[in-house]
């Protein structure tokens, strides 16, 4: 649900500034329309489904896997691409995989969505429609910023979304925005972001030149300063940062043919 123009829409009608928190504790909570907002009038819910579409998101298709995660493919409205994962797991955790970006201008050589014509940055409304979709589905408790695209580009968006994950019971300590190594925003991030969000680092590769042959952003931000604004993450914060690192066959590093996943995480969205 796009929340500026929700709240531009109730403001217009004279509303009280309280309705745009009910409408969203409805949302938050698994609601699957504005006609199940019982405290809100009649009027005010036909009003709201007039003018205020209930996603920004339109659902394309949906992939089941055996093992029980659904793959969400997404259009935006202008029909950009954007895909979200439900993962559960046996001991009843239910994780979320979210995108930041329609696209991905990073072109890691092993990633599909790197392969991909960058559209845009998605807004938080957009990044919230992905996990509101699955909280209609059964309850999430976790949420990994690991989908399409580089979350330190669309940092501001990220942490927007990321903030009003608890509203759906996802802490902010089950929340983790990963990273290639985007230093303007992980540096940003380590200075900012006061909350218990888990940071993790997409490594991939241990040293600088095989890292910069599969991921272009190391050219540009060698390991050693990612690393270097790790630590000072650890210091400052206090807190760890998670290393993902994803085995890939020297000839597949080596020739470039071959795009193993759509995102960060490499495998959790898309495969
Ligand atoms: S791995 Fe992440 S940063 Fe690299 S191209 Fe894919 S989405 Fe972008």
């Amino acid at each position: 649900m796009d929340l500026a123009l929700l709240e531009q829409t109730l403001g217009s009608r004279g509303e009280a500034p309280y309705r745009a928190r009910q409408v969203w504790e409805w949302a938050a909570r698994g609601a699957s329309g504005y006609d199940e907002m019982s405290n809100l009038s009649v009027a005010l819910r036909r009003a709201l489904a007039e003018e205020v579409p209930f996603s920004t998101l339109m659902l394309e298709t949906e992939s089941h896997a055996r093992d029980g995660t659904v793959k969400a493919l997404f259009r935006t409205r202008e029909g950009h691409p954007v895909e979200a994962v439900l993962m559960r797991f046996r001991d009843g955790r239910r994780s979320l995989c979210v995108s930041s970006q329609s696209g991905c201008p990073l072109t890691c050589t092993f990633c599909a969505t790197g392969a991909m014509r960058f559209a845009r940055n998605l807004t938080a409304s957009e990044i919230l429609d992905q996990a509101l979709h699955f909280r209609r589905i059964e309850t999430v408790d976790h949420c990994v910023f690991m989908g399409m695209g580089e979350p330190m580009l669309n940092l501001d968006g990220v942490l927007e979304a990321a903030r009003r994950l608890p509203d759906l019971g996802i802490t902010h300590r089950r929340t983790t925005i990963s990273t290639v190594g985007w230093l303007p925003g992980l540096r940003r991030f380590v200075d900012e972001v006061e909350e218990p969000i888990r940071l993790a680092l997409s490594l991939h590769a241990p040293e600088e030149g095989l890292r910069s042959r599969i991921m272009p952003v190391n050219d540009r931000y060698p390991l050693a300063d990612v690393l270097a604004e790790c630590r000072r993450y650890f210091e400052l914060r206090h807190r760890k940062v998670f290393v993902e690192y994803v085995m890939l066959a020297a000839s597949t590093t080596a020739r470039n043919t071959r795009r193993l996943s759509r995102g960060c995480s490499t495998g959790r969205s898309s495969r």
